[in-house]
């Protein structure tokens, strides 16, 4: 397979056609990024982690019957996915209260929920990825409610396979953002990453953060606690 021109640049990836139609290459990047935008910074070591942490996860999914883009990892950096059609939805699962759910509602940190929250946002930056219901997203065209079933079954499911696996690190899932996708066939499939970009982490005996709070709290320590999650994980 061959790589060829760069098709767009994100926050924290890049994405390259192939010569097959089928496939794109994403390439992380250290690059970070806060507050919408506004604070930026670099994680040296952060997109090799990221890489290797999300492939190894979906490997692991797709075990449990998770559809998922991955294809294969080419190198450190860089991973082989299926293109498809990216649903304009964020999809987050909360375990405990954090971040946004701990502002917005003005209650502390740390409370632990009986059953999971699954929260949509609308990705698109313009807004600022405003907060929507299900009802929104269908209104708005962006899924249909057939698909919404089935991104709410995977997301409470790939929630539960997580825990499972962060559990054996001694690590507890907070909270964390899914992305999916739609293939040419119309089956949705995990896309995107799940890193400590996209999770909330906390030493499941201390409470330490191991995620991106560390950069946008200015907390220190952060490639610390990405190299820390890399060891508990994959071993390195
Ligand atoms: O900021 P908030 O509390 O809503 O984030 C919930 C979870 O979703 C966190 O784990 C955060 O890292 C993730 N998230 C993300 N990308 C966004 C918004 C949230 O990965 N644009």
């Amino acid at each position: 397979m061959e790589k060829r021109e760069q098709l767009y640049e994100g926050k924290a990836k890049k994405v390259f056609a192939t010569d097959i139609p089928e496939l794109i290459i994403v390439s992380y990047k250290d690059d970070a990024t806060a507050f919408d935008g506004k604070k930026r910074g670099t994680i040296t070591g952060k997109g090799i982690i990221n890489n290797r942490m999300t492939n190894y996860l979906m490997r692991k999914l797709e075990e449990l019957g998770i559809p998922t883009h991955y294809v294969k990892e080419l190198n450190e950096r860089e991973t082989v996915v299926k293109k498809v059609h990216i649903i304009p939805l964020e999809v987050i699962v909360r375990n405990i209260s954090a971040g946004h759910f701990a502002s917005r509602y003005g209650v502390e940190e740390g409370i632990i929920f009986e059953e999971p929250v699954v929260e949509y946002s609308y990705k698109n930056d313009e807004l600022h990825d405003p907060l929507l219901n299900e009802d929104h997203a269908i209104a708005l065209k962006l899924t249909t409610k057939e698909e919404l079933g089935i991104i709410r079954d995977f997301a409470l499911r790939i929630n539960n396979a997580l825990k499972a696996i962060l559990l054996e690190a001694g690590v507890t899932l907070v909270d964390f953002k899914l992305e999916f996708g739609k293939t040419p066939d119309g089956t949705i499939v995990l896309a995107d990453e799940i890193s400590p970009d996209t999770c909330r982490f906390w030493d499941s005996k201390s409470g330490e953060k191991l995620d991106k709070d560390r950069f946008r709290r200015d907390l220190g320590n952060v490639e610390g606690a990405y190299a820390e999650m890399s060891r508990r994980l994959l071993g390195s």
